[in-house]
C-alpha cells in the first residue's frame, strides 16, 4: 500500500522532503530502506579482554575531567579517559563540543565502539555512549541497526519513521505461501519487523535471510523474462570464412584462450539468432585481439563493424592499434569522438553511411542520431561495465539486431556472472599472453617511506613512470592519518622537483581528466598521482611502477585492478602496497594481493571476505540494486532463490497464475526503479 510518509506519526514536510532526497517517498518505500549494518551492544566485555579491533560494548566509568581542546577552526577534540577496573581506555570524540556535559567524572556508562590501540593502551573513537543503569546491566538498545541518512536525516529520525511505518502500516505479502513453506520462511510482516527493530542477532539473519530469498527470486524471475523476450532473429548472418590472414597479421600467437573465445564468438555470429556475448579476461589477458578477430570476421562477411570504448583515449588507443592491422586487409577505420572536428565528422559520417568504413571505433559520439551505418553487423563494447544497459542498447539499435559482444575485466565467479549477465553467452580468457612479466608486488607499512621514494626516484632515473594512488582527493579533518592526491601531489613536488607530476581525480570535468590522461600517455608528466578513477584499460607499457597509499581503504578487487594498469609491457613492474592498519582482515586482504596475480581467485578471495559491496554496484551492470542481498555472502540463499525461479518460470511462465500474480508486479518494480525498464 502506497501511504505517503506525512501521514505517518511524527513526519512533517521537511522531513518527507529529506526522505525523498533517498528516493523514498511512502510508507512501503520506508520499510524496505533496509538498515545497512547493525551494532551489537549486548556483548559487554571487560576492558582487559578485548582484542585490539574489536567492537563491543563496555560498562566503565569516567575517570578523568573530560577536556575540550580546540586543534584549529573546524577542529575540536573532547578527551577523557575511562576505566572498569581492569583496564583503562581513551576515548576521544571529534567535534562534537556539546557532549562535554554529557560526561561526569566518576559516573558509569555504557561503551560500544570499535576498540583500537593495543591490548594494554585501549581507545576508542567517536563511541556509542548511553547513560549506564547497573542494575539492569546491558544496553538499553541491545541492537541498534544503522541506517545510511541523507541532509536533514538523523538515525533518530529514520528510526522513528521506520517505527511508526510498522506499527501504522499493514504489509501486503506478496510471496506464495507454497514457497515461503517448503524455505521456511517468515512472513514479510515478520520479516520486516526482524531486520528493523530485532531482539537480538538471530532475530536480524532470520529476517534478513527472508528478504535476501525475496530479492534473489526476483532478479531471477526478472532474468528469465528478460531472456525470453530476446529470441530476436540473427540480423547478420555470417558464414565461415578463412581466418588465417588475421592470425598471420596479428604478429603473435593467440593463447588457447583467446583462441577458444574467438571460435565461440564465430559459432554464435554462423547460428539462428544474433550473438549476446561476454568476454571476461583478467586485465593485459587480451581481450581486444579477440574483437578485433571478430570485427574481421564480420567485415569479410560483408558486415560493418563497430567498437565503443568509454573514454577518448581508450577509443584513439584502439584505432591507432586497429587501423594498422586492417590497412593490411584493405580495410578502412574510422575514429568518432567528442573531440571529433566538425568538419571531419562529416566526411566520417558520410563514409559511414555509404558503407565505406568497415570498421567504426568511437566513444558514447557514437550514440548521436545523425551517426548511421548502412549495415552495422557487429557491435563490441569495451570495458562494459562503464556502459549502462540502456547505453548498450541505444548502440545495438544502430543496426537491425547486430551481434553484441560486451568485454569486461572484472572477474565474477562463474555463478554470479550468470545472475548478473543472465541474459549473455560468457567466454572466459584465463590464460595470460607469453612473457608477460607478473607484477612484483609488495605491502610495506609508512615507516618504509624513505625506501619508497628511493624507489621512486630510481625508476624515474630509469626512465619510468608510475601511478600514485591516494583514497582522497583533499585532506580531511576527519581523516588525519589519510593520504590526500592534491597534498601528496605537493609532497612529491619537493621531493622530485624537476619531474613532471600529474594530478587525476573524481573531481575534475572529463576533458580535464583526459587532459591529464594524455600528458602521461605522452611522457610529458611522469608520475601520475590519482584517486580510482585511472582509466580503465589504459595500456601506459613504460608506467612501470604503482604506488597505493592507504591501501587499506580499498577493496580487494579494486586494488587488483588498480594494480592491473602497471605490467603491461615487457618491463618487470612493481605494486607498492603501504599501509599502516593492523586489524586482521586488513593484512589477510592486503596479504591476498601479494602472493597471487590471478584476478578470479583474488575475486574469490574478495568475496570470502567482504562481500561484494561495491564490486557488484549492480547500478554499472544495468541491473536492480539491490538492497540488502549481498551475492557472495549469500550463495545458499542465491541458489535456492535461483531454483525457486526456474520452477516457477517452468510452471507458469507469464506469472499469470494468481498466486504469482503479486510477486510478478513485485518484479516489474524492482527492474523499473532505475527507469531503466527492462521488463515490461
Ligand atoms: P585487455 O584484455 O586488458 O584489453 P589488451 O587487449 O589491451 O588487454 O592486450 C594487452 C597487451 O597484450 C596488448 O599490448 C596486446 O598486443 C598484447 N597481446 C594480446 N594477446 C597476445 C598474445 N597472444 N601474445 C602476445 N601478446 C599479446
Ligand atoms: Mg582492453
Amino acid at each position: 500500500m502506497k501511504i505517503p510518509l506525512t501521514k505517518l506519526k511524527g513526519i512533517g514536510a521537511t522531513r518527507a522532503a529529506a526522505f525523498e532526497k533517498l528516493g523514498i517517498t511512502d510508507a512501503e518505500a520506508l520499510l524496505s530502506y533496509y538498515p545497512r549494518s547493525y551494532e551489537d551492544h549486548s556483548v559487554i566485555k571487560n576492558l582487559c579482554e578485548i582484542a585490539p579491533y574489536e567492537s563491543c560494548s563496555v560498562v566503565a566509568s569516567v575517570v578523568t575531567t573530560p577536556t575540550l581542546s580546540r586543534i584549529r577552526k573546524g577542529l575540536d577534540i573532547l578527551r577523557f579517559t575511562i576505566s572498569d577496573g581492569t583496564a583503562s581506555c581513551k576515548v576521544t570524540y571529534f567535534n562534537q563540543p556539546y557532549l562535554k556535559t554529557s560526561f561526569v567524572k566518576g559516573e558509569t556508562y555504557l561503551f560500544y565502539g570499535r576498540f583500537e590501540g593495543n591490548f594494554i593502551n585501549h581507545t576508542l573513537t567517536n563511541p556509542y555512549f548511553e547513560k549506564s543503569d547497573i542494575e539492569a546491566g546491558g544496553s538499553s538498545q541491545p541492537i541498534k541497526p544503522i541506517y545510511t541518512v541523507g541532509k536533514g536525516l538523523t538515525q533518530k529520525a529514520v528510526v522513528s519513521a521506520v517505527h511508526s511505518a510498522l506499527d501504522m502500516c499493514e504489509v501486503d505479502e506478496y510471496m506464495p505461501s507454497y514457497i515461503l513453506d517448503k524455505y521456511k520462511l517468515p512472513s514479510l510482516k515478520e520479516a520486516l519487523d526482524a531486520v528493523h527493530r530485532p531482539e537480538n542477532m538471530a532475530q536480524v539473519k532470520y529476517g534478513r535471510n527472508r528478504l535476501i530469498f525475496d530479492e534473489f527470486l526476483m532478479l531471477s524471475l526478472g532474468l528469465f523474462m528478460k531472456k525470453s523476450q530476446s529470441g530476436r532473429s540473427n540480423g547478420a548472418p555470417c558464414k565461415m570464412v578463412e581466418m588465417a590472414p588475421f592470425y598471420d597479421a596479428l604478429g603473435y600467437d593467440l593463447t588457447d584462450a583467446q583462441q577458444r573465445s574467438i571460435n565461440e564468438g564465430i559459432s554464435d555470429m554462423c547460428g539462428v539468432s544474433p550473438m549476446n556475448r561476454l568476454v571476461q579476461g583478467d586485465v593485459g589477458s587480451g581481450k581486444t585481439a579477440v574483437s578485433a578477430a571478430l570485427c574481421y570476421f564480420a567485415i569479410k562477411n560483408g558486415w560493418q563493424s563497430a567498437i565503443i570504448a568509454p573514454t577518448e583515449i581508450l577509443a584513439k588507443q584502439h584505432y591507432e592499434k586497429l587501423s594498422s592491422l586492417f590497412a593490411n586487409f584493405g580495410m578502412s577505420v574510422s575514429l568518432l569522438t567528442g573531440s571529433t572536428k566538425k568538419k571531419e565528422r562529416e566526411v566520417i559520417l558520410k563514409e559511414l553511411v555509404t558503407g565505406k568504413t568497415d570498421l567504426m571505433i568511437a566513444t558514447h559520439a557514437l550514440m548521436v542520431e545523425d551517426v548511421i551505418f548502412e549495415r552495422l553487423g557487429l557491435l563490441v563494447c569495451d570495458e562494459q561495465h562503464r556502459f549502462g544497459v540502456r547505453q548498450r542498447a541505444a548502440a545495438v539499435q544502430k543496426g537491425k539486431s547486430p551481434h553484441l559482444l560486451v568485454m569486461s575485466a572484472t572477474p565474477i565467479p562463474r555463478t554470479l556472472a550468470l545472475m548478473i549477465y543472465g541474459d549473455l553467452e560468457i567466454s572466459v580468457i584465463d590464460t595470460m599472453p607469453p612473457g608477460r612479466r607478473v607484477t612484483k608486488t609488495h605491502y610495506v607499512t609508512s615507516k618504509q617511506r624513505g625506501q619508497i621514494n628511493s624507489f621512486i626516484n630510481k625508476k624515474l632515473s630509469d626512465g619510468e613512470q608510475g601511478y600514485v594512488v591516494c583514497p582522497l582527493v583533499e585532506g580531511s579533518d576527519g581523516l588525519p592519518d589519510v593520504k590526500d592526491a592534491v597534498s601528496h601531489r605537493d609532497e612529491l613536488k619537493r621531493l622530485f622537483p624537476d619531474v613532471g607530476i600529474g594530478l587525476i581525480h573524481g573531481r575534475m570535468k572529463p576533458a580535464e581528466k583526459e587532459e591529464e590522461m594524455k600528458k602521461f600517455v605522452s611522457g610529458e608528466s611522469r608520475i601520475l598521482i590519482a584517486t580510482t578513477v585511472i582509466e580503465v584499460g589504459v595500456d601506459v607499457r613504460n608506467a612501470t611502477f604503482m604506488i597505493i597509499e592507504n591501501a587499506e581503504r580499498f577493496g580487494l578487487s579494486q586494488l587488483h585492478q588498480l594494480r592491473g594498469r602497471v605490467g603491461r609491457g615487457n618491463k618487470q613492474s612493481y605494486c607498492i602496497i603501504v599501509s599502516d592498519h593492523e586489524a586482521p582482515d586488513t593484512v589477510e586482504r592486503l596479504k591476498v594481493l601479494e602472493s597471487t596475480a590471478d584476478g578470479f581467485e583474488i575475486a574469490k578471495r574478495d568475496l570470502e571476505l567482504r562481500g561484494p559491496g561495491d564490486f557488484f554496484g549492480s547500478r554499472q551492470h544495468g541491473l536492480p540494486t539491490l538492497r540488502i542481498a549481498d551475492m557472495a555472502g549469500d550463495t545458499v540463499t542465491l541458489h535456492a532463490a535461483q531454483e525457486t525461479a526456474k520452477e516457477i518460470y517452468r510452471s507458469d511462465p507469464n506469472l499469470l497464475k494468481e498466486e504469482h500474480r503479486m510477486l510478478k508486479i513485485k518484479t516489474q518494480e524492482l527492474f523499473s526503479v532505475d527507469k531503466a525498464s527492462i521488463l515490461n
